[in-house]
């Protein structure tokens, strides 16, 4: 079987590889800018992942139940997004280039609104808000404008006026006291120390490349270190090529004690290009970007929860969570995730599935910024609430559509993404391993045709950290998908239909944890 999926990956690969091979045959220096390669397109230009008009897979027509119905599900996250999307229009943050449902600003608290507002729609009479205010130590980064630009010279061929990377986006916390800097860059690929002590990047921009497994948290602590390495060689900026679909910006990975940049597939491309036909020319000092940053760093922010609850004959309580905020449009995170809460929200207010437990639903805050956490908040306001519950329910990233490398490319030569019919691959972490829960799981995928991975986990999310110290089942449904944090999770990819099933496997798991004995849920 391993040689089999080896097989069909090389098969998946190697056009690829001879694109790029062909996108970076040695020059004959071609007429024309930059060396005769493509240039780079404009943000947003094309979308990340293609999505054709096959549709994705139904559900099965006999599960169908109005609230839980895909398409309305979609029209709720088209909802969540727009509150980003205004956010950014309105230059919420800076000049606007950043954007997103950040907690500790409106575009935040407006979606909270709105999901307080849906919890009453729903018929739930006990629904409010919580304030919370961030940590006194926590701080919170956010650049606020900013460009990277590719100097020209006409030495890379006529007509090579400057470039500005559009996909750029600096890591948190950089900063240049001085506004601008400029500096020649140096590619150093994958950064080993093999190959390192070969690099001099004294004094220049080095230019690492980080092709994602999977999400870019899975890479976070090597390409973290990797960058503080390079500024410790003496970079005065680091520029992280983040080779995923499309040309898009991501906010992920930390601080490397210089400027640091994360840039998007295309442009990353580019300047691999153009380092190497430099290189083959041997003008590659040549190649120079300046960097302009303004930032602002932010205490005392203020955020709210959104709560509701139906009360039960029993005082025993579910919690099920999702968390508002997010970064970019976040259609997946968490925006599907947030659009299932209100559904079940909507599912349990109904006389005939009222339940025998008590359960809070909670529009959380998140966790995005640091020192606010809605969780934690929610513990705190709610004690009483907190301390007879027996199961705490994260719904995060949970209807994103799955997606695999495409036969095309685009002009540049890059990669193309594709939609397939199902959803991305979703994790499911039970905490404390119940049997009882682990075969109510378990069920999902023959019963609700939900795309769980088939391992067993005990994981929790950064969402769920704020339970930590309340030793009850927490369950967390959760997609890692690669786009998250990245301008590319736009509502497109989410499939209506996986909102569906995700959203009706959630309703079993909790009205059986609702009949269940505390015992079996938390042996
Ligand atoms: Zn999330």
């Amino acid at each position: 079987m391993r040689t089999l999926i080896a097989a069909t990956f090389f098969l998946v690969l190697t056009a690829p590889a001879l694109a790029q091979d062909e996108a970076r045959r040695p020059a004959a220096p071609k007429d024309g800018p930059w060396f005769g390669v493509t240039l780079p397109p404009k943000a947003g230009a094309t979308p990340a992942v293609k999505v054709g008009t096959r549709p994705p897979r139904p559900t099965s027509p006999d599960t169908a139940a109005p609230e839980f119905a895909g398409a309305a599900l979609k029209a709720d996250v088209e909802t969540i997004v727009g509150f980003a999307r205004a956010a950014g229009m309105s230059k919420e943050i800076g000049s606007g280039q950043m954007w997103g449902r950040i907690s500790g600003f409106p575009s935040s608290d407006k979606t909270v609104q709105w999901a307080v507002d849906q919890f009453r729609k729903a018929g739930i009479t006990d629904v409010k808000t919580q304030a919370i205010t961030q940590d006194e130590k926590s701080s919170l980064w956010l650049p606020q404008s900013w460009k990277v630009t590719l100097l020209g010279d006409a030495s890379f061929g006529a007509g090579s006026n400057d470039i500005v990377l559009e996909s750029a986006l600096p890591v948190g916390p950089s900063s240049i006291p001085a506004g601008t800097l400029t500096a020649p860059l140096v590619y150093v690929g994958a950064a080993s120390p093999a190959v390192l002590r070969h690099i001099d990047v004294k004094g220049k921009i080095a230019v690492q490349l980080i092709v994602p497994q999977g999400h870019m948290l899975f890479e976070r602590g090597a390409v973290d270190s990797r960058a503080e390495e390079l500024v410790k060689r003496g970079a005065i900026g680091v520029f992280n090529l983040v080779r995923l679909p499309g040309n898009e910006l991501s906010r992920d990975f930390s601080d490397c004690g210089n400027p640091c940049f994360n840039i998007g597939g295309r442009d990353g491309l580019f300047l691999e290009s153009i380092l190497d036909r430099a290189a083959q020319n041997g003008i590659a000092d040549k190649i120079r970007a300046r960097i302009d940053l303004q930032t602002q760093t932010y205490r005392g922010l203020k955020a709210i929860n959104g709560v509701a609850i139906i009360r039960g004959a029993s005082d025993d309580v579910i919690v099920l969570n999702a968390h508002v905020d997010g970064w970019f449009d976040g259609a997946g995170d968490n925006g599907d995730g947030l659009a299932v809460l209100i559904a079940l929200a909507r599912h349990f207010a109904k006389p005939a599935n009222k339940p025998q437990r008590t359960i809070a639903f909670v529009a959380s805050a998140g966790h995005h910024t640091p020192g606010i956490n809605g969780p934690r908040s929610f513990v705190t306001a709610n004690a009483d609430l907190a301390k007879k519950a027996v199961m705490f329910v994260n719904i995060e990233h949970v209807a994103q559509r799955n997606f695999s490398p495409a036969r095309t490319t685009t002009a540049d030569g890059y990669r193309e993404a594709v939609a397939d019919s199902g959803e991305a691959p979703i994790a499911v972490g039970v905490t404390n391993n119940s049997p009882f829960l682990q075969e109510l799981i378990d069920a999902g995928p023959a019963r609700f045709g939900v795309n769980f991975i088939s391992e067993r986990s005990t994981f929790q999310s950064g969402e769920t950290g704020g339970w930590a110290g309340l030793n009850v089942a927490k369950v967390s449904v959760m997609q890692a998908p690669p786009l998250y944090h990245t301008t590319g999770e736009v509502l497109d990819v989410i499939s209506a239909p996986g909102l569906e099933r995700i959203a009706r496997f959630l309703a079993f798991l909790v009205s059986a944890a609702d009949k269940a004995p505390r015992e079996r849920i938390n042996p």
